[in-house]
């Protein structure tokens, strides 16, 4: 598995790498939190979270981690197929118009969703989940310094937008592995930029 795959609005994922890779490491995630509309918004019947194995315990260590701190951490999705995405898409355009959903979207195959290494998450405060959309919330600030330490990357940083190409998403983590996290951290790069980085080299 490419832990520093790089799936974005210009570089889709590979379908030969979807099927033989991803899709065969992916492994059933354990969650608390009613998902159902995310599930609804992206037509999963069957309502299951499913995560790359090494991502998939990296999550955990991170959660049991915040939960111990009494912090009310879950999981919001994981692994999204190409026809999830499609879903999602259909049903957003319909309800907003191309513009927007060019803007705001990723079209399937350039989802990051796909590779398995990407979550959404949050935590449940003043009665809601949605606790890590607001960055007064100390805990949203405390979970973005500490993701490094378990092999995540915030992906969509607030001031990275023209590099990555997607508006700020506190809630989309990534999986890198923990060398890789760390050196993204400490340096203050996005993966974008860090493939431009590697390049130049
Ligand atoms: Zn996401």
């Amino acid at each position: 598995m490419n832990y520093e795959i790089l799936v974005n609005k210009e570089n889709p994922i590979d379908i030969k790498y979807l099927k033989e890779i991803i899709e065969p490491s992916l492994v059933e995630i354990e969650f608390t939190r009613d998902n159902d509309d995310i599930f609804e918004d992206y037509n999963m019947k069957e309502k299951k979270i499913y995560l790359e194995k090494e991502t998939a315990k990296a999550w955990y260590q991170l959660k049991h981690f915040l939960v111990n701190q009494g912090i009310e951490f879950d999981i919001c999705s994981g692994f999204l197929s190409l026809e999830n995405q499609q879903y999602k898409c259909n049903s957003f355009l319909n309800r907003n118009g191309i513009e927007m959903t060019k803007k705001r979207m990723c079209l399937p195959w350039y989802s990051e969703h796909h590779t398995g290494l990407a979550i959404d998450c949050d935590y449940f405060k003043n009665d809601d989940w949605a606790g890590i959309c607001s960055d007064d919330n100390p805990e949203t600030k405390y979970i973005h310094s500490i993701l490094h330490n378990f092999g995540f990357i915030l992906r969509y940083p607030k001031h990275k937008q023209e590099v990555t190409g997607m508006q700020y998403e506190p809630w989309h983590i990534r999986y890198v592995g923990k060398e890789m996290a760390r050196k993204l951290y400490e340096e203050n790069l996005t993966l974008e930029e860090y493939y431009k980085k590697r390049k130049i080299k």
